[in-house]
């Protein structure tokens, strides 16, 4: 009989020596595994065969489909093996670089990468191990940088360096690349991914080198460049699938960009009908322990709740203590949140909802002209909403929607105006008053504060009855003439 898995999120694990062995790979097939990655930067042809067979045996046993994945490293640069590790690196502290792969002194750091020092000069930032620890290049020769260390830390060989925004002289694909090509067509591996891919040229290489010898094989993108999201539509276009590379990705742009790069490279792979891996750090603090954090928990979900097809595991593993309860613990996490997906789907709109009719039995004024309010910011390029409030109740009814620009609340008490401090896009002042300050005295605020631009537009929510004085009932829109 054919078995169906609790969850339809698909889960990639990268194999490594935690997980290389017959019996670990058949226990992560049964807790869920559907695709083992192998990293070619890691292993020999020898170890990789075996590892293959392994995984065919072991899911011809279970008679379950399992990809196999083959990474190649290509522009990935990398240091080399260090003579004492960890090297301990200090803040403030002078460290050579060198590609020398074996240089004399124990604490010199080669970097495999022979035109490194064409990459950098004088000034250049330099991040090692997924940007844990960074360098400031002092000076450059031939074949080594003299750095200061920035932010210091533990350095383990073979950890990956990058240097963002650094012109690369080395390939996406590299000839080396390309022999792990022809080791994995001979192998019949299913598909291979294109680390630091730039533009849909990389992909198509590895392609035709496969056609070439009259293969086809699938490939994924790993999207871990600036360049490569300014290529996305090409490369979407050229690859069977993408993978979401956090780890470098969050080094080669601003780390604070990851999240929303992440949501519009799952919809983009999504309208486009490419399967879309969200990878790294995952349920990374599983490597040393049996319970994930809560953060990481979320943010698995998020990714799932956001259109992921799939989950990968790096380390977590390859080198994990606990490679097989992390696969379960995704499982049964993915399980989870897939069964919730459809009530969650319609929640985050707020706005949406309202206007689908829910959430209408108390329906008050304020609510209505509220999402007014989110209609007027978003089509009339509103720069604050100016909000009388003696309890704070209306701001908050604003604040709700999320409308595009501050909610300036004009309070009457201290109080009233600290606990408005909880409110997103609240920006609360005081202001005393009685029965609310009327417009004028709503505009001279705003030009006595240093926020008046002329021409500008704002909205003044106002109550121009006086039964109920902390209740609105009207809109105006005001354009704004300061006095300069
Ligand atoms: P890597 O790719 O593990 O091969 O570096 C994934 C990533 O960068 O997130
Ligand atoms: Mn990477």
């Amino acid at each position: 009989m054919m078995e169906l898995p609790e969850q339809k999120t698909k889960i990639v694990c990268t194999l490594g020596p935690a997980s290389c062995s017959a019996e670990v790979i058949e226990e992560l097939l049964r807790r869920g595994m559907n695709v083992a990655r192998l990293n070619f930067a890691h292993g020999t042809f020898d170890s990789h065969r075996q590892i293959i067979r392994d995984i065919r045996a072991a899911a011809a046993r279970l008679n379950r489909p399992c990809m196999i994945l083959g990474d190649l490293p290509g522009a990935k640069i990398r240091i080399g093996k260090l003579q004492h590790e960890p090297l301990l690196l200090e803040k403030g502290q002078h460290i050579m670089l060198t590609t020398d792969p074996a240089p004399d002194s124990a604490t010199d750091i080669p970097v495999i990468y022979d035109k490194f020092t064409d990459s950098i000069s004088a000034g250049s930032i330099i991040y090692l191990n997924d940007g844990f620890i960074q360098l400031r290049v002092q000076d450059v020769s031939d074949a080594a940088a003299r750095c200061t260390v920035l932010i210091g830390g533990e350095l383990l060989s073979h950890k990956g360096l990058n240097l963002p925004g650094a012109r690369l002289y080395v390939d996406a694909v590299t000839e080396t690349d390309l022999a792990f090509v022809d080791f994995a067509l001979h192998e019949g591996l299913d598909a291979l991914s294109v680390s630091f891919a730039e533009k849909a040229a990389d992909i198509l290489k590895v392609r035709e080198f496969a056609a070439a010898r009259g293969r086809y094989v699938y490939v994924v993108a790993k999207i871990e460049r600036a360049e490569a999201l300014e290529n996305i539509d090409g490369i979407l276009a050229a690859a069977d699938a993408v993978m979401i590379a956090r780890g470098d990705l969050g080094v080669q742009i601003p780390l604070e960009d990851v999240p929303a790069a992440q949501k519009k490279l799952i919809h983009k792979a999504n309208l486009m009908g490419r399967p879309v891996i969200t990878a790294t750090q995952v349920l990374v603090s599983m490597t040393a322990n049996i319970r994930p954090t809560r953060a990481e928990v979320s943010d698995v979900a998020n990714a799932i709740l956001d259109g992921t097809d799939a989950v990968m595991l790096s380390e977590e593993t390859a080198i994990g203590r606990y490679p097989v309860e992390t696969v379960a613990m995704l499982a049964k996490i993915a399980a989870a949140t897939e069964r919730e997906r459809k009530a969650i789907k319609s929640l985050a709109d707020l706005a949406g909802y309202f206007r689908a009719g829910g959430g209408r039995e108390n329906i008050a004024v304020e609510d209505v002209l509220a999402l007014n309010i989110l209609d007027t910011v978003g089509a009339l390029n509103i720069r604050y909403v100016l909000s009388p409030t003696q309890s704070g109740h209306a701001p908050r009814r604003i604040s709700r929607f999320k409308p595009d620009c501050w909610i300036i609340a004009l309070c009457g008490t201290e109080k009233e105006r600290n606990f408005l401090a909880l409110s997103y896009g609240v920006s609360p002042v005081l202001m005393e008053h009685e029965a609310g300050p009327g417009q004028e005295a709503a505009i001279q605020f705003i030009s006595d504060a240093g926020l008046c631009r002329n021409d500008a537009k704002v909205v003044l929510t106002e109550m121009t009855s006086s039964e109920q004085p902390d209740a609105i009932d009207s809109l105006k829109v005001i354009t704004l003439r300061c006095a300069d």
